[in-house]
């Protein structure tokens, strides 16, 4: 043996195999076959890298022997080049659905003989490659499993951390320990603006801190991303010093963007508790934080818990609750304080749920704005209402109108407006009847549809109304570019200290003309005591929504309530 690779060249053509030889002997150890059969019993146990293969053959032709090689595991992945004359139209083609790598065309053009067989077999020997290195990366995944540190930080990785945990608080019985789950928020963002070499760099030193600070009584752990966790004897480090520390040791890299820690803190109450459970725990306590919160850690307690699980009990009912009708539709009076009658009144949903009872929608509304549910329980209370509204235009002298939530959502939706018109279509209603109360969190987070769609429901004939007026970021933009019939005003906007609520009420004071001017309706809701309807009343604010007068009620108790107090015809 030279070394050299072996070429099998299969032509029936004595002549062609003799050029095909000068061509390759050079490079090559050449072996040659005078029809398919040959070719096949010479590749036995020959371990031939290359085959070149006429097509046209007696005996076994050039399909028949791909066909051969195909089938036969050891020799399906032989890189072929097939060998037709011009007229053969198609076999090249076929050659190629027959498993040949690529096929070259008689008479040969030396070069370009050469440049195929070259492909081909760069080609092959790069498949080769790349399955060597899918397998050493297997291998490697597979070590990492054994090794029990994480490979970027140096630290636990998170199977390790969990029996170091564990053996380390059922060691020292006497003990209590806690496991701490840290976070950085927004950490995508710093991926974002950074190198990757950067974020892996914050995560080596955090790491690296932490390491430090578990010493020799706790112990540390990368999860998996940003994510990091310690166990430590309860308050070996107050945690105001952890978190001071771990921020102080990353902003000592000196990253131009502020690195923020987030940490949850479960005290162990159990040790025998698997340590991934407690993990969880730690993690409910961090997701307590709000983004918002001066607080950067959180310690669990088992209300959270509780919260949690409620919460998957909401998402886990609320397809059957919606089939079942367990979603009940209240209705709170607002009042004229001028004449004392209902005005109008807001349909707000209440869940009855048949093991936990009442159920608020603060409890889930949130939840569905969350996964989108919210937009199928507006159009239940829509509907709830529509009918509501329909019956009692039989029932009342004059007629009454009703106000909907419209979660954000729904102005992601297309169909919104169709489905409204046909609503009050169904009911025979009039549109002016229906109130839709948009929040204005609702028009921040998408000006352009919130304010289109509005236009198109108002020139519909339904009445719009600004929900919620004064408790987030209102804006005066909104008040110029958003037209609506009514604005609802909190009155919790006239708590607080004497000098807020002083301030409050001249913000109020002044809203009223102003509003008045914009030919825009205002309804004051939350109102709960008879000293705020008395200044209300003094400023000139007749519609009131609370408390003070009623609390939302199930549909019968409304109805009693508008035989008790009397409606009044609307203004126009
Ligand atoms: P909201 O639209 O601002 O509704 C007014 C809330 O204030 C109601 O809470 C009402 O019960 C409460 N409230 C009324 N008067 C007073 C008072 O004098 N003092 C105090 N402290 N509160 C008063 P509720 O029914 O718990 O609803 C909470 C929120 O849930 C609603 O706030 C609304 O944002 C949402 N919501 C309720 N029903 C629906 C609905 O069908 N669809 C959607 N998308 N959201 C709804
Ligand atoms: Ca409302
Ligand atoms: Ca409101």
């Amino acid at each position: 043996m030279d070394g050299k690779k072996k070429m099998l060249i299969a032509d029936d053509a004595k002549i062609n195999r003799v050029i095909l030889r000068q061509f390759f002997q050079e490079t090559y150890e050449i072996i040659e076959a005078a029809d398919g059969r040959e070719a096949v019993s010479r590749l036995q146990g020959a371990d031939v890298k290359v085959l070149l293969l006429d097509l046209t053959m007696p005996e076994m032709d050039g399909f028949e022997v791909l066909s051969y090689l195909q089938s036969h595991d050891e020799y399906a992945e032989l890189p072929v080049v097939a060998m037709t004359t011009r007229d053969e139209s198609d076999a090249g083609a076929r050659s190629l659905e027959m498993g040949a790598r690529d096929f070259i065309t008689k008479p040969f053009h030396p070069l370009i003989v050469r440049r195929r067989v070259q492909n081909v077999l760069a080609e092959a020997e790069n498949q080769w490659r790349q399955a060597l290195q899918l397998a050493k990366d297997h291998q490697i995944r597979e070590m990492h499993r054994f090794i029990e540190e994480d490979s970027l930080t140096g630290v636990y990785n998170r199977e390790t951390f969990y029996r170091k945990a564990a053996e380390l608080m059922q060691e020292n019985e006497g003990t209590d320990y806690e496991v701490i789950y840290f976070n950085i928020s927004a950490f995508r963002v710093i991926n974002d603006l950074f190198r990757v070499e950067t974020g892996n760099l914050i995560l080596k030193t955090a790491a690296y801190y932490l390491r430090a600070a578990a010493g020799t009584t706790g112990v540390c752990g990368r999860m998996e991303a940003d994510h990091f966790a310690l166990c430590q004897p309860v308050r070996a480090i107050q945690m105001d010093t952890l978190m001071q520390g771990l921020d102080s040791t990353v902003q000592s890299l000196g990253i131009s963007h502020n690195v923020v820690f987030c940490a949850g803190v479960y005290p162990v109450e159990n040790i025998y508790l698997p340590v991934d459970q407690m993990l969880d725990r730690a993690q409910l306590a961090l997701e307590h934080i709000d983004a918002s919160d001066a607080k950067r850690y959180c310690v669990y307690d088992s209300s959270m818990r509780d919260r949690f699980l409620k919460k998957q009990m909401i998402l886990r009912d609320m397809e059957f609750a919606l089939q079942e009708k367990q979603f009940q539709v209240y209705y709170q009076p607002i009042y004229d304080q001028k004449t004392g009658k209902i005005a109008s009144a807001e349909a707000l949903v209440r869940w009855r749920h048949p093991s936990e009872g009442l159920i608020t929608p603060g409890d889930f509304v949130p939840l569905f704005e969350h996964n989108g549910f919210i937009v199928r329980l507006d159009r239940f209370v829509w509907e709830q209402t529509a009918r509501f509204l329909a019956q009692l235009r039989e029932e009342l002298p004059v007629p009454l109108s009703l106000s909907v939530n419209v979660s954000r959502l729904n102005f992601y939706n297309e169909n919104m407006l169709d489905r409204l018109e046909n609503l009050s279509k169904k009911y025979g209603l009039a549109p002016q009847l229906l109130r839709l109360e948009v929040t204005e969190g609702a028009y921040a987070e998408n000006v352009r549809q919130v304010v289109e769609t509005s236009r198109a429901l108002r020139a519909r004939g339904f009445r719009v109304l600004i929900d919620d007026f004064g408790r987030e970021a209102s804006s005066l933009t909104m008040l110029r570019d958003f037209p609506v019939d009514f604005l609802k005003f909190d009155c919790g906007f006239l708590r607080g200290g004497d000098a807020e609520a002083a301030r409050g009420r001249a913000v109020l004071e002044g809203l009223v003309p102003l509003v008045e001017r914009l030919g825009t309706g205002i309804v004051i809701e939350g109102v709960e005591t008879r000293e705020q309807l008395a200044y209300l009343a003094s400023i000139g604010c007749r519609y009131i929504q609370g408390y003070v007068y009623a609390k939302p009620m199930p549909q019968e108790a409304f109805r009693k309530l508008l035989q008790r107090d009397g409606v009044e015809a609307p203004a126009g």
